[in-house]
């Protein structure tokens, strides 16, 4: 796993329609909602892997 998977300044935003990104992100409001500050990072990297997989990295790594 690579280092800016568990650096998460911007959260990935969940994929319209997709309801892998919508599960994903339930869980990660959910995790929030508990204050489960892991789960919630968990459930970001999820969805960051799902994403760069399944929607081809819309996401593209800021300049800083
Ligand atoms: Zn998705």
């Amino acid at each position: 796993m690579r280092p800016e998977d568990f650096d998460v300044p911007r959260p990935p935003t969940p994929t319209p329609g997709c309801p892998t990104c919508r599960a994903l992100a339930d869980r990660r409001e959910t995790a929030r909602l508990r204050r489960d500050g892991s789960a919630e990072t968990d459930a970001n990297v999820l969805l960051r892997r799902h994403q760069r997989s399944a929607h081809g990295n819309r996401e593209q790594r800021q300049a800083r």
